[in-house]
C-alpha cells in the first residue's frame, strides 16, 4: 500500500502562546528548546545533549501541541509518528519505518521526532502473549532502542514521546541515554482552564454575557482538548440557531454534550 511512513512538517506554525497553562511542563520544554538552537553552549564543556524526554500525562492535555511547540520555538523540522500506527504490522514493516524516520531526521538536523502514543510500541517485553504481531512489535521497539543508542554526541536531533501509561513501558526505554527525563503534563486546574478558554475563545465572535471564570468553574476533569471541544460546539450550537454571537447559554449546551459524550466513553454514572 501507499500508507505514509511519517509525517513531517519543516515549517512548524505552533508556539508557547498556543500552550495554555502546563507552566512547569512548558519550563521543562524550554531547555529543550535551547538544546536545539544553541547546542554548542551545552557541549563546550563536555556535557552530552539528552536524546529524548517523554511527555507523561492523560490524553487531551497537550502533549503533541507541547511536542510540536518546541520544534515551532526552536524553528526545527518536526517529524512524527504514532505507536498505534504500528499494531498488526506486516513483519519489518515497523523497523524499517522506524529506521527511515531517523534517517530522515538526522538529515534534516537539528530537528524533533515525536512518538505518540509510545505504549503501543514500547509495552514491557514478554507480558502480552498474543502471538505474531507481538514479535513485530518487539522488533520496532529494538529498532527504536538501536536507533536512539546510534545518535552520536552531534546528532542534535530529539526524540519526544507520549504516553498516558509510563507505568507499563518497558524499562530499557527509560535507560541513561533514552527516555531518561520525564515531563509531566496533568488535567488542568481551574485556573489554567480559564487559560485554556481563553486561547480558544480568541477566534469567536462573543456576547457580552459570556463568563470565563463561571465556564472555568463549570468544566472540572476536563482537558485542553475537551475545552477546545466546547468552544467549537458552542459557535455551531449558536450559528445553527441563527445568532450573531455564541452566548452562555450555547456555552453551557456544548458543556452539557461534552459532559454527555465524557460519560458514554468512561462510562461514568452520576
Ligand atoms: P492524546 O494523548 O490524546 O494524544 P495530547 O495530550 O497529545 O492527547 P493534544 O493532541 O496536544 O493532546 O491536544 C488536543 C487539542 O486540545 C490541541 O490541539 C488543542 O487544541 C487542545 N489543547 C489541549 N491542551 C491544551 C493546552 N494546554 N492549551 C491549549 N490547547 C490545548
Amino acid at each position: 500500500s501507499k500508507a505514509k511512513l511519517f509525517d513531517q512538517n519543516t515549517e512548524v506554525k505552533t508556539s508557547f502562546k498556543d500552550v495554555a497553562g502546563l507552566e512547569g511542563a512548558k519550563e521543562e520544554v524550554q531547555e529543550i528548546v535551547d538544546f536545539l538552537k544553541f547546542p554548542e553552549k551545552y557541549t563546550t564543556l563536555g556535557g552530552k545533549i539528552p536524546k529524548g524526554a517523554l511527555l507523561v500525562g492523560p490524553p487531551g492535555t497537550g502533549k503533541t501541541l507541547l511536542a510540536k511547540a518546541v520544534a515551532g520555538e526552536a524553528k526545527v523540522p518536526f517529524f512524527s509518528l504514532s505507536g498505534s500506527d504500528f499494531v498488526e504490522m506486516f513483519v519489518g514493516v515497523g523497523a524499517s519505518r522506524v529506521r527511515d524516520l531517523f534517517k530522515q531526521a538526522k538529515e534534516k538536523s537539528p530537528s524533533i521526532i515525536f512518538i505518540d502514543e509510545i505504549d503501543a510500541i514500547g509495552r514491557a517485553r514478554g507480558k502480552n502473549a498474543m502471538s505474531g504481531s507481538n514479535d513485530e512489535r518487539e522488533n520496532t521497539l529494538n529498532q527504536l532502542l538501536t536507533e536512539m543508542d546510534g545518535f552520536g554526541t552531534n546528532t542534535n536531533v530529539i526524540v519526544l514521546a507520549a504516553t498516558n501509561r509510563a507505568d507499563i513501558l518497558d524499562k530499557a526505554l527509560m535507560r541513561a541515554g533514552r527516555f531518561d527525563r520525564q515531563i509531566f503534563v496533568d488535567l488542568p486546574d481551574v485556573r489554567e482552564r480559564k487559560e485554556i478558554f481563553e486561547v480558544h475563545l480568541r477566534p469567536l465572535k462573543k456576547a457580552k454575557d459570556l463568563d470565563i471564570d463561571f465556564l472555568s468553574k463549570q468544566t472540572p476533569g476536563f482537558s485542553g482538548a475537551d475545552i477546545a471541544n466546547v468552544c467549537n460546539e458552542a459557535a455551531l450550537i449558536a450559528a445553527r440557531n441563527g445568532k450573531k454571537e455564541v452566548d452562555k447559554q450555547d456555552f453551557l449546551d456544548a458543556v452539557d454534550r461534552i459532559i454527555g459524550g465524557l460519560e458514554k466513553k468512561n462510562k461514568i454514572i452520576t
